[in-house]
């Protein structure tokens, strides 16, 4: 009897440490323990009333494994939630301009074991995130706090990823009057600042009492119209051009960069906005790469390891580099190709034994012309007869106007004679990677020649230009 006894309360007890541990597994899984275990402050819980997380957070879509920044994360009311809520796979950057904030911030995610928030001490304009890294950037009771909204929602740019949306929640001036409603943000001007910094509000959710919920998104990603192009400088001779249907590449290289400058590695999210190509930031998208010639700061063969990843990808190489089933090889003299709504036509030069090509591209009413190495000459750089004059009257047989030139700053001679004959509407400089100041001294020197053409300097990769209606929109000169 006694033994019988013993063994059922052993059992019993058993049982009640399955029952606890599974409990406690579910715990962790949802995390709804620890959270509401540690939200314990009488005013988070009340503001936590009013926006409750769960249904926010339903709202806005945010899931396992999303990346978030939240500006203004304070002493961590959301965040100990979004941080849960994306897991162990997904991460949350806590952004405030306080540090005393951030550092209780801190002790609560070391108590509540959340590993997956690492805090950052950011700038009134600038929350300072990682470069490309976001697929939500999120603020609550914050908006009405920032003292510099139109630069702090443009340097969240560059840390979204693509298609990622902006979440910003704050209180309504008339549902929230009784407040005084000082302290909200009108539909309006949230409208206003977010055009004024290149977004566009996507979405506003006004289901919470006294708050309105905005979701804003990057106004470029809403679509480019035929003669529209997105510019990013990659590096050296490398640039990228977005435009209607196609992503183009000239001249990327990887290989050389890293050897010329070891601090330049890849980043640990490699993308257009921080001047790296990343097959998967790419793999939806119609790309074509042109490769002006064979040298190592033209062409480097990590491009042909996006044809995997990257469901519709086209090769241009600029001389005979082979065939293949996605590639067309335009050899001197003066090739021509036409597929996919591009046109392509080439001039050549031929310098160290490596012939090589100048490309000018018709594509979703652009013209647009990457120089590469040329100068005109078949043989050495320096002693045979110019084409320039020659292949410039040829080229402008083929074209109305150019709108983007992408231009040699370092041949200069030849380089005047392209300029004077093909009168870009904008140019962007080359060939200075790792020395990007030179391209500002070369657009002065093309100034004092008297060649007027307005000329756009990428000062570091990932510099990203908007090119509307024959001129650059946003982009520094
Ligand atoms: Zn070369
Ligand atoms: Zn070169």
């Amino acid at each position: 009897m006694r033994r019988a006894a013993h063994l059922i309360l052993r059992r019993s007890f058993i049982v009640i440490l399955a029952a606890g541990l599974l409990m406690a597994l579910a715990a962790l899984n949802s995390g709804t323990f620890l959270v509401n275990a540690q939200t314990v402050d009488p005013r988070e819980r009340a503001t936590n009333e009013r926006q409750p997380p769960a249904k926010v957070m339903d709202a806005i879509g945010l899931k396992a494994g999303m990346v978030v920044g939240e500006v203004g994360a304070g002493r961590g009311r959301y965040t100990i939630h979004l941080a849960v809520r994306v897991g162990p796979t997904g991460r949350v950057y806590a952004n405030d301009i306080n540090a005393d904030a951030l550092a209780v911030l801190r002790d609560r995610c070391l108590r509540d074991k959340l590993a997956n928030v690492e805090t950052i001490l950011g700038r009134v304009d600038d929350p300072l995130f990682p470069k490309a890294a976001l697929d939500m950037a999120f603020m609550i009771l914050t908006y009405h706090h920032l003292a510099k909204p139109v630069d702090l929602l443009k340097n969240l740019i560059p840390s979204l990823k693509p298609g990622a949306t902006v979440v910003v929640i704050d209180p309504d001036p008339i549902k929230d009057a009784d407040r005084g409603g000082t302290e909200s943000t009108s539909r309006e001007k949230i409208e206003r600042e977010a055009a004024a910094a290149g977004f566009e509000v996507a979405k506003v959710e006004t289901f919470l009492p006294r708050d309105n919920l905005f979701v804003l998104k990057v106004k470029d990603q809403a679509g480019l119209r035929p003669g529209q192009a997105t510019i990013w400088y990659l590096y050296h001779c490398g640039y990228a051009v977005k435009t209607k249907t196609k992503l183009l590449v000239f001249d990327y290289v990887e290989k050389m960069r890293r050897e010329r400058d070891p601090a330049l590695q890849p980043p640990a999210h490699p993308a257009l906005a921080n001047g790296w190509i990343n097959p998967e930031e790419i793999k939806d998208l119609d790309v074509v790469v042109f490769v002006s010639h064979s040298h190592a700061d033209h062409y480097d063969e990590i491009i042909r390891s996006w044809e995997k990843p990257v469901k519709n990808i086209h090769y241009v190489f600029g001389w005979d580099a082979g065939t293949g089933p996605h590639v067309y090889s335009l050899a001197a003299p003066r090739a021509e190709a036409k597929f996919d709504g591009l046109e392509i036509d080439t001039v050549n030069s031929h310098h160290s034994g490596v012939p090589e090509s100048a490309f000018l591209v018709k594509v979703d009413g652009l013209t647009i012309y990457h120089n590469g190495d040329y100068v005109g000459r078949m043989a050495d750089f320096s002693t045979a007869p110019s084409n320039v004059p020659a292949d410039m009257q040829y080229l402008k047989t083929k074209l109305k106007t150019v709108d983007i030139l992408f231009g040699a700053a370092s041949v200069f001679e030849a380089f005047n004679q392209i300029l004077e004959n093909l009168k870009p509407h904008v140019l962007f400089p080359l060939h200075y990677g790792g020395q990007e100041e030179k391209y500002r001294e070369f657009a002065t020197a093309l100034k004092k020649a008297g060649i007027d053409v307005p000329v756009f300097c990428p000062a570091k990769p990932g510099d990203r230009f908007e090119y509307r209606d024959g001129r650059i929109i946003t982009g520094r000169q």
